[in-house]
Order: structure tokens, then sequence, then C-alpha cells
């Protein structure tokens, strides 16, 4: 496995997020237009998406920004308030995943957007706990959106 892939599967698990949760996600957005579409010909394309270096910078920053706010740890506490609280018009999470679904082009974009909406399964979750005491996922969830996003375009475009 490549090594940004490995690093990125054990951070995510780290994060509550399996390579499974994610699978799920695409396939989810994938299978209005397969027939037969089994979740293991999905999990390549997530992989694939992980071995990307700019996808774990991405994943880096995303994750540290949350696990910061959580510890309450920034430099900037009017920043870090907005964080924490998940601000509904900061949205520098969504301009995050951007990077990662710009890689993947407009059916990405698109993916990013339906997912982000409906809140399906670990994206709900995510968004949900998020929500607790103590708890921050106001990037994670984004980069999770993303990452399922970037898949189902790979995979639609094979
Ligand atoms: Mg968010």
């Amino acid at each position: 496995m490549n090594p940004f892939t490995e690093k990125a599967l054990i951070l995510l698990q780290s994060r509550g997020v399996t390579l499974d949760d994610i699978v799920d996600c695409v396939y989810y957005l994938q299978k209005p237009y397969h027939v037969n579409l089994q979740h293991k010909d999905l999990e390549e394309s997530v992989l694939r998406v992980l071995d990307k270096r700019e996808v774990w910078h991405a994943l880096i920053t995303a994750i540290e920004l949350d696990v910061s706010a959580e510890k309450s740890t920034y430099a900037n506490k009017d920043l870090e308030k907005i964080v924490q609280m998940d601000e509904g018009l900061y949205g520098m999470d969504e301009v995050l995943a951007y990077g990662i679904c710009n890689l993947y082009g407009s059916i990405a974009m698109t993916n990013f957007g339906f997912i982000d909406k409906t809140k399906y399964g670990i994206v709900g979750r995510l968004n949900e706990d998020g929500k607790k005491e103590g708890v921050c996922h106001t990037f994670l969830d984004d980069m999770v959106g993303a990452i399922a996003a970037a898949a189902a375009s790979r995979f639609a475009h094979k």
C-alpha cells in the first residue's frame, strides 16, 4: 500500500472513520448508475484517491484544525469559536474539500454537493457527533464527503 494511503487510513480511523464507511458513501453515489454494483468494486477507487499527496495534505490540515478546536489550542480565538461552533457561513471546510474534488473534475464537485446536502451515512453521523460537547468534526465531514465524491467520480470515468 502507498505510504500516504496507509497513513490516511490510520488517521481517519483515529477519528472514527473506516474505509468501509467511505466505500458505503461511494456506493450510495454510484448505485443509481450501475447494475450489480458491488462494494468491493468501489474500494479500489477510494484507495486510489487516498494515494494522492494532495489528498493527504488536505486531510492532515482538516483533522489538525478539528483536533485543535477540540483542545481549544488555536492562537486565534475568533477562528477557534467559529470552528468549534461549525458556523454555517464560515465555508472554509468546504473550500478545503473542493481541493480534493478539483482533482477529479466536475462530477466530483456535483457529487460532493449532493452528499453534503443529503448527509448520507458517515457524513451525517460525523455531523451529528460534531454537535456533542468537546467533539469537532467541522472539517472532517467535508473531507469524508469529498473523498467519497472523488472516488465516485473516478469510478464513473472508468
Ligand atoms: Mg463541515
